[in-house]
């Protein structure tokens, strides 16, 4: 079905940022997002009847947002807790959810934010083991913090964030195991945004004031089941911790939630915000932003606009945060237990990697060892298979694809028969 309107793939700041932007220049676009609200990663909405723990400076940068949308009336359509399934090679998109549909986008813009990275280790699968980001989300959408003692692992600042917020819920987690160790070198920071350094400083006064241990250069090497608890194994500088928890958070960085994406020859597809490149909040507002100036000039016939600086300085201080936080754990894979699970949807270990073989192809890996193929095609496992199966390119596993996730029969059956809106 041939929709005049852009799509735009995600409610987030780079989705709506880019909508506003296509709207202000005259289109009409559509925003569909899996979430039952827009907001995205930073700007998640709490449910119906709940309060935000959003900060006055995150609330006034979503109201601003919102109020761009809002001005552009009926040009905007958000419709939510619809998924984006992929494009084929002919531009039509499949739509699944509330939203389903097969359309024909005039543009096609993809928002998708970022995913996090989780490196295995032994008992990485227990329930009680999530990623951090789910506790955040879990504390956005409830304002509650997880019931029970809570230990935070792996690295990355997002780590002394959910810290700082568990502290200020009342519930300050076990310890923070961070395997990097961004203080050893202080002057390192220096080259950082000041708000960066205000943001941190603030993390960090309210987990010393909790008396939080923030263990560094440490590694959480083990988790396994004893007496109803999760006991984590840490690794740290001054020899072995145990720690008896309910909860761990895992989070070992930030990447680009790009796993299947296609681009399309049959209409402009432009990636924006962290789905182009993981560059935090302030570069996916710019970014969205800016892409959505840059298409509406391609449509038009026109130059592109001058590039947004605030691009190259986010860059620059998320290189140098990889740098603060630079650490070792990755070589760590070697060494793992024979039986770790590496791919979580099958539960395919670290011996069934190995008996593929010394150098084992995409096919093998694939068809023979089950790697990619399960329900996030790789999302979780494939940064780990390519690091351990070297020399597999990193993206073999999570190669582009249509559908670009699986989707049931129940929505292939029911999207050709639905539409959205207006088509022509
Ligand atoms: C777990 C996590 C927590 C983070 N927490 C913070 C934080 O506290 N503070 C901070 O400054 N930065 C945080 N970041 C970084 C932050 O996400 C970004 O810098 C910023 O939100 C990027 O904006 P965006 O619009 O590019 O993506 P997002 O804000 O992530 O928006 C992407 C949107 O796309 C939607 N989406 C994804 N896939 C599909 C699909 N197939 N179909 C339909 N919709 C889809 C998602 O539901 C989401 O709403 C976090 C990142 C992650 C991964």
């Amino acid at each position: 079905m041939t929709d005049a309107r852009i799509l735009v793939v995600g409610a987030g700041l780079a989705g709506l940022a880019a909508a506003a932007a296509l709207a202000r220049a005259g289109h009409r676009v559509l925003v569909v997002d899996q979430a039952l609200r827009p907001g995205g990663a930073v700007h998640r909405q709490p449910l119906p009847g709940g309060r935000s723990l959003a900060s006055s400076a995150q609330a006034r940068r979503w109201r601003a947002l919102m109020a761009e949308v809002d001005a552009q009336g009926a040009r905007i359509e958000i419709v939510c807790n619809t998924r984006f399934g992929g494009v084929d090679h002919t531009g039509t998109v499949l739509l699944t959810g509330e939203g389903a549909a097969l359309i024909n986008p005039r543009a096609l813009v993809l928002a998708v934010g970022a995913r996090e990275a989780v490196q295995p280790r032994p008992g990485w699968t227990l329930p009680g083991v999530t990623t951090a980001g789910a506790l955040q989300t879990q504390i956005k959408t409830t304002a509650e913090a997880p019931a029970g003692r809570v230990l935070l692992a792996g690295s990355g600042p997002l780590l002394l964030a959910l810290g700082a917020e568990l502290v200020r819920l009342g519930r300050p987690p076990l310890a923070i195991v961070e395997a990097g160790r961004p203080f050893s070198r202080p002057l390192r920071s220096l080259g950082l945004p000041l708000s960066y350094m205000a943001e941190a400083a603030r993390h960090l006064s309210r987990l010393l004031a909790a008396r939080v241990p923030l263990l560094t250069g440490a590694h959480l090497t083990r988790i396994s089941e004893a007496d109803g608890a999760l006991m984590a194994e840490v690794e740290t500088r001054s020899g072995a911790r145990r720690f008896a928890a309910d909860r761990i958070g895992l989070h070992d960085g930030i990447r680009t939630n790009d796993t299947g994406l296609t681009d399309c020859a049959a209409l402009p597809v432009l990636r924006l915000g962290d789905c182009r490149e993981a560059l935090g909040a302030n570069a996916a507002l710019a970014d969205g932003r800016a892409g959505g100036e840059a298409l509406a000039a391609r449509l038009a016939g026109q130059p592109a606009p001058t590039a947004s600086t605030t691009l190259a300085r986010e860059a620059s201080a998320q290189a140098r945060l990889a740098q603060i936080y630079a650490h070792d754990g990755a070589t760590r894979l070697a060494g793992l237990p024979d039986d770790t699970v590496i791919c979580r949807c099958e539960m395919r270990t670290l011996a069934d990697l190995r008996t593929l073989g010394p150098a084992p192809t995409t096919r093998q890996l694939r068809l023979d060892g089950r790697f990619g193929m399960g329900a996030c095609q790789g999302r979780f496992c494939a940064e780990w298979v390519a690091r351990i199966a070297s020399p597999i390119a990193p993206h073999a596993l999570g190669m582009p694809r249509w559908p670009a996730r699986p989707i049931s029969v129940a929505d292939l059956l029911a999207a050709p028969d639905l539409t959205l809106g207006e088509t022509k």
